[in-house]
């Protein structure tokens, strides 16, 4: 028996009371006509099949951490918080099956052990496994590409309610698709993972000049293991954040709880929080805000294991919109941010943060055949005013960008085709794998057309 919640497939009210759904940033929300917590594939594949039969569509649902209506739906929503953990290992060759739902933040303890570690991340690590790798989530890194490149395998519950298994040996030309499928191809029960040895990162925090930064970006890039930056805009400094890979018995040097608390708490959250909110109420003030923002953090250099550098933790909501664009395009798009701000005196109390990747192959992947910038702009989840957003969009849109799936952007099917060389291919595999769009929703007929 499946855990049920809201009306019944067939349209009559159940007992339980209809759940919204409402996504972090609070910038998307939907009704489900059920919500439905499955513990099996075969109870997915019940749902998908029971669904279709009905005339319903189908989307799971991860930790709702997307910025965009991916993942919204007013047909059966799968929650996939009762399929977490770890199915199998294979040490030996560095690979974990998980389950779909699992978390980010539960892998340290479940890769730990078995001497592993995820070889890059973002910024946070409260999204799925899967809802992560569905959308292109990425942290920086030009001899990385994104978390989905590290898919070997994964068993998906298709539109037809069939249960396959993706690998070399498996509908290898399917990996491609699968790997990073906006959730469209089908449901992922089980996610095969290439890992590696468990390592350290030496991170390096420092204040620079943009115009420095943005001139030397690419070279920067190409010699740090993991080379990103925050720009203040109304000022001309930035922060940067170079990370080196060391291996586990070279010792860590964490930061003190005291110093991580000045700096993430306060800097990052609390003190940053009440900034952008004067900022909302008061957007002249901004500019003297940001400098004081910026003013908060300091130069530091500390080393500890992988995830604990990787992640921060963010609990200010913003909303986001990020590109990739190709790497040599990041110093002319971020001057034309820059000139584009000042011209139409914004006034923006949040970062822009610039990180890199390596190509890929995958077929949706904002990074697929080019080494890519990426170029995230960010609005407090209260400022009203979408006009930024907008123009910004407009610049990255220009030099080739490619949107996140996960962050807002308003380009369409015919737009993303352009910019996507194997983007026919991907409907092709869509139309074998879910023939009658059990798996639709607005946002997906939105980018990939019905
Ligand atoms: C504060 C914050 C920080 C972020 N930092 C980064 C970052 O550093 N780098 C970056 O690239 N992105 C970042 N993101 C974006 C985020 O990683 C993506 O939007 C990601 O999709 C969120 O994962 P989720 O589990 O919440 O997925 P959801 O938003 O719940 O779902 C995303 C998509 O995956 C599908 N899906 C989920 N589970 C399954 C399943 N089992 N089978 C099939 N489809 C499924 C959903 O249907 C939907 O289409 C950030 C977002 C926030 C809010």
């Amino acid at each position: 028996m499946l855990p049920v919640s809201g009306r019944r497939l067939n349209g009559a009210r159940g007992a339980a009371t209809p759940r919204r759904w409402q996504n972090w940033a609070r910038t998307e929300s939907s009704d489900p006509a059920l919500v439905l917590a499955p513990r099996s594939t075969d109870q997915v594949a019940l749902a998908v099949r029971r669904a279709g039969e009905t005339g319903h569509t189908v989307k799971a649902v991860g930790a709702s951490h997307s910025f965009t209506s991916i993942a919204a739906t007013d047909g059966v929503q799968l929650s996939m918080d009762r399929m977490r953990g770890l199915v199998s290992a294979d040490p030996q060759r560095g690979r974990v099956t998980l389950r779909g739902g699992t978390r980010l933040w539960e892998l340290p303890a479940l890769l730990g052990p078995l001497g592993l570690a995820l070889p890059n991340m973002g910024d946070i690590d409260r999204q799925s496994i899967t809802g992560a790798t569905q959308t292109g989530t990425h942290g920086t890194g030009l001899k990385f590409g994104g978390i989905a490149t590290g898919i070997v395998g994964l068993e998906l519950v298709t539109g037809t309610g069939d249960t396959i298994r993706i690998d070399a040996d498996n509908y290898p030309e399917l990996l491609p698709a699968a790997a990073l499928g906006l959730g469209a191809l089908g449901i992922v029960t089980e996610v095969t993972l290439q890992c590696v040895p468990r390592f350290l990162l030496q991170a390096d925090e420092a204040p620079d000049q943009l115009d420095i930064v943005l001139a030397e970006f690419v070279e920067r890039s190409r010699a740090a293991d993991h080379f990103e930056f925050f720009w203040f805009p109304h000022t001309d400094t930035v922060r940067t954040k170079t990370n080196t890979r060391l291996p586990l018995d070279h010792g860590r040097a964490p930061l003190g709880k005291l110093s991580r608390f000045v700096d993430e708490e306060l800097a990052n959250n609390l003190a940053f929080g009440a900034c952008v909110n004067l900022g909302a109420v008061t957007p002249r003030a901004t500019p003297a805000v940001n400098r004081f923002v910026e003013t908060l953090s300091s130069r530091r250099r500390y080393t500890d294991e992988s995830h604990s550098v990787f992640v921060t933790h963010r609990r200010v909501h913003f909303r986001e919109m990020e590109y990739a664009v190709p790497l040599e395009e990041v110093a002319d798009t971020m001057r034309e941010l820059r000139a584009m701000i000042e011209r139409k005196r914004y006034s923006v109390s949040f970062p822009i943060e610039v990180r890199a990747a390596g190509a890929d192959n995958l077929l949706l992947s904002t990074a697929h055949g080019r080494d890519s910038g990426y170029i995230a702009v960010h609005r407090y989840h209260r400022d009203r005013d979408l006009g930024y957003f907008r123009d910004a969009e407009a610049i990255l849109a220009a030099h080739g960008g490619r949107p996140h799936w996960g962050k807002m952007h308003t380009l369409g099917a015919a737009e993303l085709r352009e910019r996507y060389p194997e983007f026919d291919r991907f409907a092709t595999v869509r139309e074998n794998l879910d023939p009658e769009r059990v798996f639709r929703n607005d946002y997906l007929d939105r980018v990939l057309s019905i």
